[in-house]
Order: C-alpha cells, then sequence, then structure tokens
C-alpha cells in the first residue's frame, strides 16, 4: 500500500476504534543492534532476550559455515550459497551484504508481518546492512555497540578464537571503517562491563516504548470523550 492509501486506511481503523471504544494497537519497534564484529552485539542480545521484554528477535539467513555451538534456526539460517541467490532472485531479502566473504541477509516477509502485528523486533547487523533497513524502515531505532577500549576489540576477536590470521585482519579493517560512522546511530552503548551494557540496552528499549507518539494513541485517553 502507498503512503497515502496506509495513511486513509490508519484514519478509517482510528475512526472505528474510537466509535467501538477499542484502543488502536501500535506498529511494532525495530531494534537494530549495529557494531563491528567483536563488539559483544551477540552477546548482549542473548543478555537481553533472558530479561523478557517480549522482544523478538529476527535470524539472518548466512551462507557463513556454523561456528561449534551455533545452531540453525537459533543463531542463523544457515544457507548455500545458491539457496541464497534464489532468495535473492525472488526478492526475499529487506536487505543484504557480503560481509567478510559471506553473504548475510534479513528478510523481509517476517519484519512486516511481525511489525504489523505490533511485535516489537530485535537484530544485530553491520553497519551497510542498519543503512539498508532503515530506508526502508525509517522508524528503526538504531543502537551502536562498541567495546570501551580499542585494544579490548582486538583482544575479543582474538578471544573467540573463531577468525583465522586472515579473517582477523579483514574483520579488523572493516571495523575502524564502521567506528568512524557511529555518531550516525541514535544510541551508543558502550560493551564494558557486560551487565552494565545490557542494563543500558534494556533501558533504551523501554524509552522507545514510552515515546508518546507510539504510546499515545494505545492508553485509554485516545478514546475518552471530555463531557465539559
Ligand atoms: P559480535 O556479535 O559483536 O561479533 P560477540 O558477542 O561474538 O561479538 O563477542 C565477541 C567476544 O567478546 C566473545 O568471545 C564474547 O564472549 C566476548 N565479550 C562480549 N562482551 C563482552 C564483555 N562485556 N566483556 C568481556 N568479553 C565480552
Ligand atoms: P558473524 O559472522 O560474526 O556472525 O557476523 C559478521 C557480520 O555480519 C556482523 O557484523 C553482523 O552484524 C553482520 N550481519 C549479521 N546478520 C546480518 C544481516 O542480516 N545483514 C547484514 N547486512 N549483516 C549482517
Amino acid at each position: 500500500m502507498g503512503t497515502v492509501g496506509a495513511m486513509a486506511g490508519a484514519a478509517r481503523k482510528g475512526r472505528a476504534d474510537r466509535m467501538s471504544g477499542k484502543r488502536a494497537r501500535r506498529r511494532g519497534i525495530l531494534f537494530l543492534l549495529v557494531g563491528p564484529s567483536g563488539a559483544g552485539k551477540t552477546t548482549l542480545l542473548r543478555r537481553l532476550m533472558r530479561m523478557r521484554l517480549g522482544l523478538k528477535r529476527l535470524v539472518s539467513t548466512t551462507t557463513r559455515p556454523p561456528r561449534p555451538g551455533e545452531k540453525d534456526g537459533r543463531d542463523y539460517r544457515f544457507v548455500s550459497d545458491e539457496e541464497f541467490r534464489e532468495g535473492i532472485r525472488r526478492g526475499l531479502f529487506a536487505e543484504y551484504a557480503k560481509v567478510h566473504g559471506n553473504l548475510y541477509g534479513t528478510k523481509a516477509g517476517e519484519i512486516d508481518s511481525e511489525l504489523a502485528k505490533g511485535r516489537d523486533l530485535i537484530k544485530d547487523i553491520d553497519v551497510q546492512g542498519a543503512d539498508a533497513l532503515r530506508r526502508r524502515y525509517a522508524d528503526a531505532v538504531t543502537i551502536f555497540v562498541l567495546p570501551e577500549r580499542p585494544a579490548d576489540m582486538a583482544a575479543r576477536l582474538r578471544g573467540r578464537g573463531s577468525e583465522d590470521s586472515a579473517s582477523f585482519r579483514r574483520r579488523m579493517e572493516t571495523a575502524r571503517q564502521e567506528i568512524r560512522r557511529a555518531a550516525d546511530f541514535d544510541y551508543l552503548v558502550i560493551n564494558g562491563e557486560l551487565a552494565l551494557a545490557a542494563g543500558e540496552l534494556r533501558a533504551i528499549v523501554e524509552a522507545e516504548r514510552c515515546r508518546t507518539r507510539r504510546r499515545w494513541r494505545s492508553t485509554a485517553w485516545a478514546t475518552f470523550r471530555w463531557t465539559s
């Protein structure tokens, strides 16, 4: 539906809700956790999901092979190059990119249907993917994650033990480019002490949910008829 059509539809629905006294449900919020490899996005996301805030984690599709301990469908949907390219041909991806030599992408269908249902979504993504999703979902909330000190990032990436030396160098170079873009995002979370950073993330989610423009229509005040 185009913007004008969507607005007319929303206005009709708003009128119908007022007449029936039913509160409107807001659209879901799309939270994007952005930052260089090794910043701690995955770790933070796992912590946040344990807080049971009612967020749904969006799982990316990738051609990268699973790391030990990673599960298909939970961490990523692991697919072959051929399957990924078929998805591109069929226009299934809201965005996709080649990162460190592998394809990563986010399917549009799930985002659109969950946001329409009012479900808040979260996903971790690299800078170029976040740029692409922001073009499509202008209301997305973007959170940039960084370790406290530059040396921590290299140490964490080494400590994870998942990269050979070529991949490590590639990730560090990409990180340098990405960190220059930090100021383009809505929030900055410094992932030094994990519990503190996770607490900040939680605060961001809760504050965004309290924004008047998102919350007002779903309150009893939006349909209340003042009599005097
Ligand atoms: P990303 O998803 O951003 O690439 P990961 O979540 O995989 O990063 O974290 C990279 C490494 O750093 C992992 O080994 C992880 O256990 C570790 N790590 C993440 N956050 C912290 C933290 N706050 N303090 C110490 N180590 C951390
Ligand atoms: P990793 O291989 O370490 O899991 O992820 C490598 C990079 O790909 C990370 O910076 C991660 O944020 C990014 N990434 C994960 N999923 C997606 C996605 O769906 N699209 C894009 N563009 N990047 C992604």
